[in-house]
């Protein structure tokens, strides 16, 4: 959405309420002349100044919590430019309707926000403290949760703003603030001691020597605001606000009263940035349903996570014990070889596929414990070509490190062979998509953006999949899938960039791309075909694909040209996406490379 507005000719982006008064004088003031800002006060919103009887009139439109947006009060709209087009035609509330766009002067961009500039170095570091992350894991993390990680950066810069100085007290910030230069406007925010569950602060101002204290409350929707004062998402959004306008302080703000030094240090790993990552072990032996996902985060008494919702919904990949290999921490061993005395097995099945059953363990590593996947091969008289199979696998498996992807911890030989493997405990994406019907677009779209990921991540180390399916991903929380089964994989040579099949197969002919048939050609591009194919049963809450046809009669539709249709209610961007996926010749098709950010974009587009 952001991309979009900032394309609109009269978007001015970051600009005060004069400014936009000035430029519709500028433009002549008729009636019915407006523009469209950035809203200063609440984050994703804009606003609206519209000029009528030489006077100028100005909108809130707020991005409400289902990701519409409106004008306070009004009827929703799916974007701010339905809100824009609606009021061309109906004036409903508003002083006129909405006649001519006021343009930005040639050559001028949206104004940037001064947070904009920061964010970058503050999203950056936020991930680097919070989850100890480094290279490439770090640049995945930022990558995959960026519209989540903005808003907690937007709701926590403060932290890291010198006019913060944290939970002192009433004298404390007077000495402050007295014992230096007393410029009048001085200023610093402390957090009330006294402020109980509903977080509330104190804006500390010095007037004429003396020190004024405003209270900050926060309202039960979380916006904050000095008594009967303008209301605000952000606490920087006040600082900015009151420091070009006083509208109802004593003065404006002006200088900032910097923290003392040590103090910036614990206001940079204090409140949320030093969200918790700590977990709850399931107790050995507990029940396949009943067991407490192993994901969940406990709170360590101090930080109240009832306010934020229900922790495990929002939970970011980072936040699970399986975001990076448990071989990143240099204490562990890195050994394949796993001792069957260091891995219990619990009752119940995970899942069973060729080789035998997938059950529940708990591994003990040198300095932590890890519930696993074990995958148990079936004790068959002759399984010699079904074990080397699974070797293969594991060989496959071994080679890939990325958080998108299943990771193989190591093999146990023992009563069975065993392939220890990082937990996905949600299961097949497709089978928890059809138990799951509420899952929101914007949810569906994280999961597929983030296979594409772990998609993108083998293409470049030249490995083909060839079987990508939704009953392949597995999922590890609603916000976190993986990619598994590397049976049929193959790792390619510098020099090739497919496989050739020596013949066919028991083969998923619904997910290969036409070259596979034909040709029995494997490549990253017809995995991208497949990755269309999954993507459709995503968008289709877990649908079968090519319901009730047969093998054959797909590849003769294929042929002639013809493709599924979209989901019900799949954004068009997305089927778009699939049908660029169903290229018909390999080197038309786009890469991983193109699909990622193609995926990417629209997610970020849609989570403003
Ligand atoms: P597979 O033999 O790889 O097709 O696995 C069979 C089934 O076991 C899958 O469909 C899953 O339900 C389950 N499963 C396999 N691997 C895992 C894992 N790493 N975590 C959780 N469940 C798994």
């Amino acid at each position: 959405m952001v991309d979009k507005v900032h394309l609109l000719p009269y978007f001015f982006g970051n600009i005060t309420r004069e400014e936009s008064e000035v430029y519709l004088q500028q433009g002549g003031s008729g009636d019915g002349l407006y523009l469209l800002r950035q809203s200063r006060s609440f984050l994703g919103g804009y606003a609206l100044s519209l000029s009528y009887g030489r006077q100028f009139y100005h909108y809130t439109i707020e991005r409400e919590l289902n990701d519409t947006y409106a004008i306070a009060g009004g009827k929703s709209h799916r974007t701010p430019i339905d809100v824009i087009n609606y009021h061309s035609q109906e004036s409903d509330g508003l002083i006129c309707l909405l006649k001519k766009p006021f343009h930005r002067p040639r050559g001028t961009e949206p104004k940037v926000g001064p947070f904009e500039d920061l964010k970058e170095q503050l999203i950056r570091q936020y991930v680097e403290q919070t989850w100890n992350l480094k290279g490439s894991a770090l640049d995945q993390a930022i990558i995959s949760q960026r519209p989540q990680l903005e808003k907690l950066i937007a709701t926590t810069a403060h932290e890291k703003m010198p006019w913060f100085h944290g939970k002192i007290d009433r004298e404390d910030s007077e000495l402050r603030l007295l014992n230096t230069s007393r410029v009048n406007g001085k200023f610093l925010i402390r957090q009330r001691e006294n402020s109980g569950r509903n977080e509330s602060y104190a804006l500390c101002l010095l007037h004429n020597n003396q020190v004024m204290h405003y209270r900050i409350d926060k309202d039960r929707a979380g916006k904050l605001s000095i008594p009967d004062g303008k209301k605000f998402d952000t606490l920087w959004q006040l600082v900015e606000h009151y420091s070009y306008k006083p509208d109802g302080l004593l003065r404006v703000l002006t200088e900032t009263c910097p923290r003392p030094s040590h103090h910036s240090e614990r206001g940079a790993t204090g409140g949320i940035i030093s969200r918790l990552k700590s977990y709850s072990f399931p107790k050995p032996g507990q029940k396949k349903g009943s067991a407490e996902n192993p994901y969940k985060i406990t709170p360590n008494g101090k930080d109240d996570y009832s306010k934020q919702g229900n922790f495990l919904d929002s939970a970011m990949p980072m936040d699970t014990q399986v975001y990076e290999s448990p071989y990143a921490d240099p204490d562990e061993l890195r050994s394949t070889k796993v001792n069957r005395s260091d891995l219990t097995l619990e009752d119940g099945e995970l899942g069973s596929g060729n080789f035998g059953t997938v059950l529940r363990g708990v591994y003990q590593m040198k300095k932590t414990q890890k519930v696993v996947a074990v995958k148990i091969l079936k004790n068959d008289d002759d399984n010699a070509a079904v074990k080397d199979e699974m070797l293969r696998e594991a060989n496959v498996m071994q080679q890939l490190d990325n958080p998108y992807i299943v990771r193989m911890i190591g093999i146990c030989e023992a009563e069975n062979l065993m392939l220890v493997m990082e937990l996905a405990e949600l299961g097949p994406l497709h089978k928890f998509l059809q138990k799951n019907k509420h899952i929101t677009v914007k949810n569906l779209t994280e999961l597929v953006h983030q296979v594409s990921m772990g998609m993108k991540y083998l293409e470049e180390h030249n490995f083909v999949h060839r079987d990508l399916a939704a009953r392949n991903v597995l999922l590890v929380t609603q916000h976190y899938a993986k990619i598994s089964d590397f049976g049929l994989s193959k790792a390619l040579t510098e020099d090739e960039n497919y496989y050739k099949a020596k013949g066919h197969g028991k083969w998923p002919l619904k997910w290969y791309a036409p070259e596979c048939m034909n040709y029995l050609k494997f490549s990253s591009k017809s995995d991208v075909w497949s990755f269309g194919v999954l993507m459709w049963e995503a968008f289709s809450y877990g649908q079968k694909p090519y319901k009730g046809m047969k093998g054959n009669e797909v590849i003769q539709m294929i042929e002639n040209g013809q493709r599924m249709s979209a989901p019900p209610d799949c954004p068009p961007e997305m089927y778009d996406l699939m049908k660029k996926c169903w290229t018909y010749k390999p080197d038309e098709r786009p890469g991983f490379s193109v699909v990622e950010p193609r995926l990417r974009h629209y997610y970020y587009d849609i989570s403003q």
